[in-house]
């Protein structure tokens, strides 16, 4: 008998009927003799809905009761699965992250779990029980509701794992597992066996919502035992998906290349001219982040004249409010003049082959280069390089890469 946690994401509970089948699912592994725990998002589209009356009654709402308002989609789901199984003979309980005690800190819309009260779960199991928890929210130390970011369902799931020392996290969605690169942009794209967390760290970081990155984080934090599998499939043929696994597990020889990400939320801003004297960076990028915006990549260019030019680039929503803040600061750095564009992309390759292989950056410039596509900035690190181009090119970028390094191929 093992502990299962499984986490059935916003298209997998979005209709009834897709909720009755999610029931069965979790059944088949309580025939089994399994312990299940089952982690769910809103209905597909709800916290979308949600936000967006939000928006209608407040322009800028606020974050606390945006929270209480958000979490409402997750706590529909767990009364109509816990339901759903009731209905074909299993003992289900339903709870909300409060309920569990899922504790939080305090920074709304995108709280930080703190700890998990595993009591109330665990008896339930002991009871047999299936536990039904909402994901996406938990409560912080004044009893007021918080969400773990979009997509925060994934950690809700895999902090209760790792809370509950399960045997396995298995994250259903609506795709059977990672692939080499989203299968929505490129049909070729391939279902890995298994990917190293240290990979899908940067996947997740580098744009695929396959799986939430703090989920990942966590998974590798606790080791937990992370696979993602599909629940569309049909009950009994459903296939292996892809297991996260420690790089030392792995035995074979790794292909250089595993996967390939892009985050069209990006957006570029450049100062022109700025005087090329020691602390130009600080001064620039310091009222950036007191402004709490997550800048990401940065290149300065070689100074010409005791001037030089800076670029760097920010999540898209926050692209008017970084232009504004350099428009702010502009005669004081003595910047001669602020440039921006918000139709950039970031397509990054992942693997961690990389290490051992030299001319992989090479191969990837000359690719686009063949495609006519200019690159913008350039970024790396041990595992990845990320390169941003203009948006319209990102479909070609991710496609003609994804043949250029084989993925497509099954590794001999
Ligand atoms: P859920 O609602 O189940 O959490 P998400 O929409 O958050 O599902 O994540 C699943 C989606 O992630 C897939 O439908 C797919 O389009 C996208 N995706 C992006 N990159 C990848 C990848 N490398 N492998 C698989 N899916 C990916
Ligand atoms: N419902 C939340 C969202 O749409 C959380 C999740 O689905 O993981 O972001
Ligand atoms: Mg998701």
């Amino acid at each position: 008998m093992a502990l299962i946690v499984q986490k059935y994401g916003g298209t997998s509970v979005g209709s009834p009927e897709r909720i009755k089948n999610v029931a069965r699912r979790v059944a088949s592994w309580r025939a089994k003799g399994h312990q299940v725990v089952v982690v769910v998002s809103a209905m597909s589209g709800e916290t979308n809905r949600l936000i967006a009356l939000a928006r209608e009654v407040q322009a800028q709402p606020a974050p606390r009761e945006l929270d209480v308002l958000a979490a409402t989609g997750e706590q529909v789901t767990i009364g109509l699965l816990s339901m759903a199984l009731m209905d074909i003979g299993v003992k289900a309980r339903s709870y909300t992250g409060g309920q569990v005690r899922v504790l939080t800190d305090s920074a709304f819309t995108k709280a930080r779990i703190v700890s998990i009260d595993e009591g109330n779960i665990r008896r339930d199991l002991n009871e047999g029980h299936v536990v039904v928890v909402a994901g996406f929210q938990g409560v912080d130390e004044a009893g007021s509701i918080t969400t773990l970011g979009r997509g925060g369902s994934d950690t809700s799931a895999v902090a209760i794992a790792a809370a509950l020392k399960a045997d396995e996290c298995q994250i259903y969605t609506d795709v059977d597992g990672v692939y080499t690169t989203d299968p929505r942009i490129v049909p070729e794209a391939r279902r890995l066996e298994t990917i190293t967390f240290e990979e899908m760290l940067e996947m997740a970081s580098l744009g695929s919502k396959v799986l939430q990155i703090r989920s990942v984080e966590f998974a590798g934090k606790y080791k937990v035992k992370l696979r993602v599998l599909s629940s569309l499939e049909e009950l009994g043929k459903e296939g292996p998906g892809t297991l996260i696994t420690f790089e030392e597990d792995i035995k074979m020889e790794q292909p250089t290349i595993s996967g390939i990400a892009f985050n069209r939320d990006e957006a570029k801003l450049t100062v022109l001219g700025v005087p090329d004297r020691p602390g130009i960076a600080y001064q620039i990028l310091g009222p950036v982040a007191e402004s709490n915006i997550d800048v990401d990549m940065i290149i300065q260019n070689v100074g010409h004249d005791g001037s030089t030019d800076f670029s760097f680039t920010v999540p898209r929503g926050e692209f008017a409010k970084a232009m504004a803040i350099l428009e702010q600061i502009k005669s004081h750095i003595g910047a001669r003049e602020i440039t921006g564009d918000n139709k950039i992309t970031k397509v990054s390759i992942v693997g961690v082959g990389m290490r051992s292989h030299v001319g992989i950056a090479s191969k990837m410039f000359r690719t686009l280069a063949e495609e006519g596509i200019n690159i913008r900035m350039i970024s790396t690190s041990e595992i990845k390089i990320s390169v941003v181009i203009d948006e319209k090119y990102l479909e070609l970028a991710v496609r003609v890469l994804h043949k250029a390094f084989d993925l497509d191929q099954v590794p001999a």
